[in-house]
């Protein structure tokens, strides 16, 4: 469960990205972030995988809260969550199989435990197939799916997507939407930022509207954008 709490987040230069916001996510849940460039849709998601601290207030994910937390316990922190990024982040000079292992390996996993859960991360995004290829060997949405797989490999109760499909197109964005949905049946809560209009039209699901640092709208059953409208 996430519970973030009255935050608020000034940075350095006294920019107020979030002005007291309160947002409560249930377990199982996916959930869309959307807003104008600026709004403050970033700065939220960073709060939730502690890449920023809040400046007010509380983030707590999973009965942990994260303004308070250490930094030098942040990556035990981040071991329990899946995050996925707009520009993918693989490493370009390991392979597909790689770049999933690499996240478990760190943790200090026997090789037979790695094998099993890097085929079993890779199956479910349909890349079994493609794991000898290196990332340039790859289409964009092939990427992105290796980055996924990469996040869930530690089965994680949360998976945070910062614009996942803003490089891709929209074919291709249908195919990594489809796989962050399986994820979620699975269990696991999904919170994604995107300015895809389309894909919220698509997929109706709980969708919250950043304004000026504030959620202005909270759309349970998702919420419906004109073509005219910029997210
Ligand atoms: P969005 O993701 O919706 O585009 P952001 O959360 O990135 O919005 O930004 C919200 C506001 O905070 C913007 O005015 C942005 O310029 C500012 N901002 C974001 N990151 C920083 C930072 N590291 N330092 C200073 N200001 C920032």
């Amino acid at each position: 469960m996430i519970k973030v709490s009255n935050v608020s987040k000034i940075y350095k230069n006294h920019m107020k990205a979030l002005n007291d916001i309160s947002v409560a996510i249930e377990d199982g849940e996916f959930v869309y972030v959307v807003g104008h460039s600026g709004a403050g849709k970033s700065t939220f998601i960073k709060l939730l995988y502690r890449e920023e601290r809040a400046t007010h207030g509380s983030v707590i994910v999973n009965d942990l809260d994260l303004t308070k937390i250490p930094n030098h316990r942040v990556h035990k922190y981040r071991r329990t969550i899946g995050v996925v990024f707009q520009d993918f982040k693989l490493l370009p000079n390991l392979t597909a199989y790689e770049n999933v292992a690499y996240a478990l390996e760190v943790h200090g996993e026997d090789a037979e435990t790695i094998r099993r859960k890097v085929k079993d991360s890779l199956e479910l995004v349909g890349l079994l197939d493609k794991m000898k290829q290196f990332p340039n060997q790859l289409s964009g949405g092939e990427q992105q799916r290796v980055a996924i797989a990469r996040a869930i490999v530690n089965k994680p109760t949360l998976l945070i997507a910062d614009e996942p499909t803003g490089n891709l197109d929209p074919v291709t964005s249908q195919s990594v939407m489809e796989v962050l949905e399986e994820i979620n049946r699975r269990g696991t809560t999904v919170v994604m930022a995107t300015h895809d209009i389309h894909l919220v039209n698509e997929s109706r699901k709980r969708t919250l509207t950043f304004e000026n640092g504030v959620v202005i709208n909270d759309a349970k059953e998702g919420g419906y954008f004109y073509d005219d409208e910029v997210l």
